[in-house]
């Protein structure tokens, strides 16, 4: 099997993978450490 070919394995500290914020009002934001992608 063919590994794919990532940047990186690591995940964003800032959103912790997610790619996004679950805000305490309710709905989301798209984390602008990695631009939703949730790696670094
Ligand atoms: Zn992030």
């Amino acid at each position: 099997m063919k590994k794919k070919q990532r940047q990186s394995d690591k995940s964003c500290d800032y959103c912790a993978g997610k790619g996004y914020f679950q805000l305490r009002l309710g709905g989301s934001e798209t984390c602008p450490c990695c631009g939703g992608t949730g790696k670094k």
